[in-house]
């Protein structure tokens, strides 16, 4: 915020002889207005994220009010673009939290951004460096007051809380290993539709994006799972919403998953590159470079989708270092299961399973495996992928895979 300097006029011009360093920068600043990129809002049933991007790191202070709920955010030295004053018709009707949005100029350089409320929000505000495509984001996430209780079903929002908090990690190793299940229990199928929200995944030379089409194939599979006697399928996701790498895994354990099959339709540098692939968790290396660049750009995706800086304290390998070899030989078991019912239906990039450091296969106890249908890169593929018959065959191939895998796996 700028500072008010007429009250001490005096002292001010002795600060500026005195360090001209300081001074320098003070000019330097009133230079540099930052001018807003984008401004994009995604709602989702458990938190509404707002995004300004900028060219140079916004400089902001945001405060919370009551009757009624609002929050209002300052920005310094930006000026009421058309790119801003979008931010009004962003809203939408059903989103959960935010009633109306309203952009004015407070003064030549502050701009003031109030957001009214549907109801009682803890907002978590915080600033992103650039990454791939994205420039300079601030990012304020609105998530319901705790009051609000929370559902046992989907216990999304109570992870996605500790993972703020930077406790995900503690609570994690707290879930006891999976007990011997009785015979009869059903088998517990987590899917994870890669990426969502502010995190696109690939995206094609037509401009389809990963993040769409793998949701459209894990509803196709979830529904063929739903049908099927003793087993009970959950999704990490089933909105346009952001979701952490590790929030995903602790979803999966904290609804004890027997396992966890996670969608992708990734892109290659290489646009000729095609074919399905299946990979199961490395815990020494990626079995080939294609795999290693893979695993690569997908543990990218928390910087991407943005996570603020006290959920990605804990972004280490302690809980790959409790891998059981049970859970690692099963997860290439059920990938090899998937990857045998690929192979009916589209050509496969690699005739085994690859083996890659994918931080979302790195659930200690359970099997999981990560299936790229297809190279949303190829323009070939990602014709394919965007049909209804491509996604089903697909959405096919994984379940019968999973059942296949179910008739020969280890206990
Ligand atoms: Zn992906």
């Amino acid at each position: 915020m700028p500072k008010t300097f007429s009250p001490k006029k005096r002292l001010f011009i002795k600060g500026i002889i005195a360090t001209c360093l300081l001074s320098v920068t003070r000019i330097g600043f009133a230079v540099a207005m930052a001018k807003i990129i984008a401004v994009r809002i995604w709602p989702s049933s458990t938190y509404t994220r707002i995004t300004l991007e900028s060219t140079i790191r916004l400089n902001y202070k945001s405060a919370l009010l009551y009757n009624p709920d609002r929050i209002v955010i300052d920005i310094d030295n930006i000026d009421l673009t058309p790119t801003l004053k979008t931010i009004s018709s962003k809203v939408l009707s059903h989103d959960p939290f935010i009633k109306l949005i309203s952009v004015n100029k407070v003064n030549p350089k502050i701009i003031r951004i109030m957001i009214v409320l549907k109801q009682g929000v803890e907002p978590n505000t915080f600033t992103l460096s650039p990454i791939a495509e994205f420039k300079h984001r601030l990012v304020m996430d609105l998530y319901p007051t705790r009051s609000i209780s929370i559902n046992d079903d989907d216990p999304l929002l109570a992870l996605l809380e500790e993972y703020k908090d930077g406790d995900l990690n503690k609570k994690q190793a707290n879930i006891p290993p999976p007990i011997n299940k009785k015979k009869n229990a059903p088998i517990i199928v987590m899917l994870d539709p890669g990426h969502g929200g502010e995190d696109p995944g690939a995206i094609g030379y037509n401009k389809t994006k990963e993040k769409d089409i793998v949701l459209q194939i894990a509803r196709r599979a979830y529904n063929l799972l739903k049908k099927e006697n003793n087993i009970k399928v959950h999704m990490t996701r089933n909105e346009d919403v952001f979701i952490p790498l590790k929030v995903r895994v602790a979803k999966a354990r904290s609804l004890h998953a027997d396992l966890f099959v996670s969608i992708h339709a990734d892109a290659f540098t290489n646009r000729s590159v095609r074919g399905s692939t299946v990979f199961a968790l490395s815990t020494r290396g990626a079995s080939s470079s294609a795999a290693s660049y893979l695993a690569q750009t997908q543990n990218k995706a928390d910087q991407i989708g943005g996570v603020s800086r006290s959920g990605d304290k804990y972004l280490d390998n302690t809980i790959l270092d409790l891998v059981q070899k049970t859970t690692l030989s099963n997860g290439a078991l059920l990938g090899s299961a998937i990857l045998n019912r690929m192979k009916g239906i589209n050509k496969l990039h690699k005739p085994t399973i690859e083996k890659a450091g994918f931080a979302v296969l790195k659930a200690p106890d359970i099997p999981s495996v990560l299936v790229e249908t297809a190279f949303i890169s190829n323009v070939v593929e990602e014709k394919k992928l965007k049909t209804a018959s491509f996604q089903n065959q697909v959405s096919k191939a994984i379940v019968d895979g999973i059942k296949d895998y179910l008739k020969k796996r280890k206990n």
